[in-house]
């Protein structure tokens, strides 16, 4: 079968990897599940960054509280647009976005020389008949990339581990587009449970940590899977909060 779409990302791979059946679900059958409020936080969290970065390039940097005002007014419109499944009541979330949105604005904005800010990037594996996608956060003018997280926790060592494919692809897409003048690849996770205690985690990657015949092979393994029909059910102890897990239940094979 053909893949579905014309591409293969980090995010559709990472997605394979935890269960095929969920991503049989997503990219072939197109349900669309509430989504939870960390998810709805950190996209919102995002846009809102993008657009201060974008603007900071063009020279008209947002004071802070236009910032905060926008991502206010985003949320209320955003959340009546897509379901959402809400952990904490949608008053203490928009709350938990504004602290986080302050601390970046404090803590992680100034020392920010934007370049490119979510730049798309796509390059041809001629060898696996597919195009690699992926999309930077955000591209310095030191030539580093980051990737910005929101979570409640900090990283661990596996969960940093976990993450090498993820920056292996953005370093392999942006070197194919541009050449070998990458300085740094991070992850600047920006971490708390509830509205105090907001904390950064700077991780870096080293080359060393990345292997482009292993992330080779990994695409090859998930692209020939999809193409291969495989969507076997991994059912482990993440089912129980699986968004999917009622529909899954019901199918037998
Ligand atoms: S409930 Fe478990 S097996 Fe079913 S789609 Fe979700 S993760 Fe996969």
């Amino acid at each position: 079968m053909n893949l579905p779409k014309e591409y293969i990302s980090y995010s559709q791979i990472r997605l394979y990897q935890t269960c095929p059946k969920k991503y049989y679900y997503t990219y072939f059958q197109e349900i669309k599940p509430p989504i939870t409020d960390k998810i709805f936080l950190g996209t919102l969290f995002h846009s809102t960054v993008e657009y201060y970065l974008k603007e900071k390039i063009s020279g008209k940097e947002p004071g802070k509280e236009d910032l905060l005002k926008r991502f206010e007014e985003q949320f209320q419109e955003w959340q009546k647009k897509q379901e959402i499944t809400w952990d904490k009541p949608a008053s203490e979330t928009l709350k938990r976005g504004l602290a986080f949105l302050r601390y970046f604005l404090r803590e992680i904005a100034p020392e920010i020389n934007p370049l490119m800010v979510e730049k798309e990037l796509v390059v041809d594996l001629p060898d696996l008949d597919v195009k690699l996608k992926g999309i930077i956060d955000l591209v310095e003018t030191d030539f580093s990339i980051t990737d910005f997280k929101t979570t409640t926790a900090k990283w661990s060592k596996t969960r940093i581990r976990e993450s090498y494919l993820q920056m292996q692809i953005y370093r392999y897409i942006f070197e194919k587009s541009f050449g070998d003048v990458i300085t740094h690849l991070r992850f600047r996770i920006i971490y708390a449970k509830g509205i105090s205690g907001i904390k950064d985690q700077k991780v870096s990657i080293k080359a060393s940590d990345l292997e482009t015949p292993k992330m080779l092979d990994i695409i090859r393994y998930v692209v020939d899977s999809i193409r291969g029909g495989a969507f076997y059910k991994n059912e482990n102890y993440t089912c129980s909060y699986c968004e999917f897990r009622d529909l899954c239940r019901k199918e037998t094979k």
